[in-house]
């Protein structure tokens, strides 16, 4: 079984801070780090591969430094690590992002088939979970998101069959191979690097590959070129100015809870007595 799992390399959300002037983004000093979503995918797929053999790659679109995310997810026991990088790429939204992996992941299929490809829920930078879909669109393959759960993997019928969590409960889901699967969070635990693996992943070649390695057909499609999404701008949520409130109450029973409550909204909110009165009595 061939395995290909795309991550990104993104700045630790814990510590970016937006300026106070400009409100951009500041990256200066902040350490990147493997997207925390795509761990939780790349530790599904080496439990595939612990199953049932085979090879898990790793692909990254990105700057040369994106390369030690790469090593990050050897050191954890991916196979093979390609750094999809090129200046074209630059300033690419998410629909460049996706034609520009979706080429690649095409190229290293005609290298050996691949049968699942995975991808995070969502990046914490980016935040619009829209790269996953967007492969799968690109190279037709089914698409199973926000999968809680790998439930079954029928090689011999060329099936899988998931959970996927929903607004509504939980789906089980069967579709064939290929498909793209988008893991949610917390839906397992990633394994540790041991020491000789984390030797291995820092003596080992990162394939990087330019747009023409990529197998970039069309060049108006990736970078800025091809990336018709604007940011008109980044800003921070104002912080609420009113402070949250401590109420004591004296009785316990739930009927004197809310009327106490009730009475401090009203305070707060004339008018919203008066709206409630009406809406009960039409
Ligand atoms: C006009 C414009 C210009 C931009 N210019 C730049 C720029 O110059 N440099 C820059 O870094 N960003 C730039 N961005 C941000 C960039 O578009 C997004 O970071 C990128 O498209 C991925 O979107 P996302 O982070 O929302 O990913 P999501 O859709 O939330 O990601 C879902 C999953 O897709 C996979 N994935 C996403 N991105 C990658 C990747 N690069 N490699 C491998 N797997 C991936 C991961 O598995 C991830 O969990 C720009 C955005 C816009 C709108």
């Amino acid at each position: 079984m061939h395995i290909v799992v795309c991550i990104k390399q993104v700045p630790d959300s814990a510590q970016i801070r937006v300026h106070p002037v400009t409100n951009t983004i500041m990256r200066q000093g902040v350490p990147a780090i493997v997207n925390p979503y795509d761990l939780f995918s790349l530790e599904e797929a080496l439990r595939l591969k612990d199953q049932f053999g085979g090879k898990v790659t790793v692909l990254c679109m990105g700057p040369p430094q994106a390369e030690e995310a790469l090593r990050k997810c050897i050191s954890f026991g991916a196979d093979d690590a390609i750094l999809v990088t090129d200046r074209a790429f630059a300033g690419a939204d998410t629909l460049a992002t996706s034609y520009a992996l979706a080429s690649a992941i095409r190229k290293i299929g005609s290298e050996q088939k691949v049968d699942m490809v995975f991808t995070g829920k969502q990046t914490i930078d980016g935040d619009t979970a829209q790269v996953g879909p967007g492969i799968a669109k690109r190279l037709g393959l089914q698409l199973l998101t926000y999968v809680s759960r790998i439930v079954e993997t029928d090689l011999e019928k060329g099936t899988i069959t998931v959970e996927r969590r929903g607004e509504g409960g939980v789906q089980v889901l069967r579709t064939a191979l290929p498909c793209l699967i988008t893991m949610l969070e917390n839906t397992n635990e990633m394994r540790f690097a041991s020491l000789p693996m984390m030797i291995h992943a820092a003596a080992c070649q990162v394939r990087k590959w330019n747009k023409d390695d990529a197998g970039i057909e069309d060049v108006t499609k990736i970078g800025l070129k091809g990336s018709p999404t604007v940011v008109s701008r980044v800003f921070g949520p104002t912080p609420r100015a009113q402070k949250a409130e401590m109420m004591t109450v004296e009785s316990s029973s739930l009927r004197d809870i809310s009327l106490n409550l009730l009475q401090s909204i009203f305070t707060v909110h004339p008018t919203l007595e008066q709206d409630l009165v009406d809406k009960l009595s039409a």
